[in-house]
């Protein structure tokens, strides 16, 4: 058997971050901290959820090449720390949550990351609860629409793609894909 790195992708909305959990929740997977600039939510823990960085810190780090990837999204930088999945990679499967542009960068530097895809089963859903969401204007709205059909139009780029439709039928299936990829020669 051996240990992968997975890359657990798609729009935003669509449920990644319970997917996330659940995977962790077994207990074979180590998550990779990524860095981020943006403020911390409430509840959310340095080091847990994100390493929080100022700009001038997440700048001077990307001059350093300390990440594997990094994008800019919705005015924030995040980043994956390359050295951490690297060390992690010698003792365990590795699971990342990225946006969809970070997912195919990554790929760049580390061409063996399986990608994953968790789409929408309902693409027309998913856009009108952007839409519904908070009291944004119509500008954040429109790029926030346009972002997410950006995203959907790239899921062919990835490994696998897994419709979102019920949580413990996804989940079994990306269990599924974990399990071949391990055991993959
Ligand atoms: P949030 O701010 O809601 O935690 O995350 C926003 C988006 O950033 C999500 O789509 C998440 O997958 C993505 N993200 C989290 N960490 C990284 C990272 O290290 N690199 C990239 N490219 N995206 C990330």
């Amino acid at each position: 058997m051996r240990n992968i790195l997975v890359v657990l992708s798609g729009p935003s909305g669509v449920g990644k971050g319970t997917m996330k959990e659940r995977l962790m929740q077994r207990g074979e997977f180590v998550f990779s901290v990524s860095c981020t600039t943006r403020e911390p939510r409430p509840g959310e823990r340095e080091g847990v959820d994100y390493f929080f960085l100022t700009r001038e810190e997440f700048e001077r780090r990307i001059g350093e090449d300390f990440f594997l990837e990094y994008d800019e999204h919705f005015g924030f930088y995040y980043g994956t720390p390359r050295g951490f999945v690297e060390a992690k990679l010698k003792e365990s499967s590795v699971l990342l949550d990225l946006d969809v542009v970070g997912a195919l960068n990554l790929r760049k530097n580390f061409p063996s990351a399986i990608l994953v895809f968790l789409a929408p089963p309902d693409p027309a859903a998913l856009k009108a609860r952007l839409e519904a969401r908070g009291a944004e204007d119509a500008k954040q709205i429109e790029g926030r629409l346009a972002r997410a059909d950006f995203e959907l139009s790239k899921q062919g780029e990835f490994d696998y793609v897994i419709v979102n439709d019920d949580r413990d039928r996804a989940e079994a299936e990306l269990k599924a894909i974990v399990t071949k990829e391990e055991n993959r020669e």
